[in-house]
């Protein structure tokens, strides 16, 4: 009975083997520890980017096997339970770590979050404290992509890049007064928030000859010594001509443009949001458009974005009114969370996300883990 237990337990071993391998693509050295990690809100550049990073991270290690597996499903307290057998899980901005995910992820095991992104907002930091999550995120990818970003949604805003691209491709190459832009040298341009986005952004705003305006709740030397000038939140709705919302989603920041907002803006001001949605509410954003108050909107994040971006909704009716009315409108320049994306944040990521999880791996946790939230 024993040799026939043994066998058949050799012969189950294997076929687990075999799936490992099978998933992951590659042979499991039995010496190896095996880590695995489980990839939410996977899109086609996730995964092409992590896989060659992950295969030469295992042919460097000799100790550890690093499996991730991947899924498109986003996290939430529903998809949670996906990482069942997983030591960690990666996520990225529209997955809600919120705490119930979070008791879920640590019901099933999950000891680590790797965010591949700067923000945490969708994390219940304290939950993840309270189950001994640790968690790591990418503080820094390039902060050189979201602030060019962030001027090409102002210039395209600002010059009509969109419509006048899609009359000339209709070959109607007319000038009319709709297509009429400003100077941007000459003109006040609030940045609110300047850290390491914002800052990028004030040097290239210097460049086009603008008056520097900012807020921030720490001055920054760095920008004063470019020639901003930092003032309150209401002279920068007062005075400038262009304003870029560059400061964190937290709840001292939520919806720090909204109705009460929009009496105190110079008329016809352009909004640059490349930040986190949340920042603006969005039907005074929309009100404000209609009654000529905001001249312009660059929008590159939605307050209800976890719904639509990074789906393809083209053959579907979008049914959120509010985005509907942004969409709609031809002030609107909107972008599906893309700031990100260049070659060089990707690589950022993905390498710095690796190094989270080889950090875990060597055994440091919570706080002592660099790139910790908290
Ligand atoms: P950062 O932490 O370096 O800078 C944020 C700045 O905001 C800091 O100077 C901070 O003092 C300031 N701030 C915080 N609370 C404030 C308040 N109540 N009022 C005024 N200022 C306040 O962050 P960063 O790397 O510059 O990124 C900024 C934001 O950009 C991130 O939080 C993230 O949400 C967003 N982001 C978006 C994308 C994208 O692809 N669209 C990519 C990366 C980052």
């Amino acid at each position: 009975v024993i040799k026939i237990l043994t066998l058949r337990l050799r012969s189950t071993s294997k076929i687990v083997r075999a799936i490992v391998e099978q998933k992951s693509g590659a042979p499991v050295d039995s010496k190896k520890k095996v880590l695995k990690v489980l990839c939410y809100d996977t899109t086609s550049w996730v995964k092409e980017n992590f896989e060659p990073k992950v295969k030469s991270f295992n042919e460097k290690r000799d100790d550890i096997e690093l499996q991730m597996n991947y899924t498109q499903d986003r996290l939430n307290d529903k998809t949670a339970r996906f990482a069942a057998g997983y030591e960690a899980v990666c996520l990225f901005v529209n997955d809600t770590a919120d705490a119930e995910s979070i008791s879920v992820l640590s019901m099933c095991g999950v000891k680590l979050i790797v965010m591949r992104c700067a923000g945490f907002d969708r994390v219940d930091v304290k939950a993840a404290k309270t189950f001994g999550l640790s968690v790591a995120r990418v503080p820094a990818y390039s902060p050189y992509a979201v602030a060019e970003h962030a001027i090409a949604l102002l210039m395209s805003v600002n010059r009509r890049i969109p419509a006048a691209s899609t009359r000339v491709k209709m070959s109607n190459f007319t000038l009319e007064s709709s297509l009429l832009g400003m100077d941007i040298h000459g003109k006040s341009v609030g940045v609110m928030g300047t850290g390491k986005i914002g800052q990028i952004l004030c040097r290239i705003i210097t460049g086009f000859g603008a008056n520097l305006l900012a807020y921030d709740v720490f001055e920054s030397a760095e920008v004063k010594d470019m020639g901003g000038k930092y003032v309150s939140k209401e002279e920068i709705y007062k005075n400038c001509d262009v304003i870029f919302l560059m400061m964190p989603l937290l709840p001292s920041t939520t919806h720090i443009i909204n109705s009460s907002v929009l009496p105190l803006l110079k008329k016809g001001v352009i909004l640059i949001n490349t930040s986190r949605g949340g920042l603006v509410d969005t039907s005074a954003l929309v009100s404000g458009l209609q009654s000529g108050v905001i001249g312009g909107c660059g929008l590159d994040v939605y307050e209800n974005e976890g719904d639509y971006f990074f789906q393809d909704w083209s053959g579907k009716p979008v049914v959120d009114n509010t985005l509907v009315s942004l969409l709609g409108n031809n002030r609107v320049v909107m972008t599906a969370h893309q700031a990100f994306f260049t070659s060089e944040a990707i690589d950022k990521i993905v390498s710095t996300t690796i190094e989270n999880i080889d950090n875990y791996s060597s055994g440091l946790r919570g706080g002592n883990l660099p790139n910790s939230i908290w």
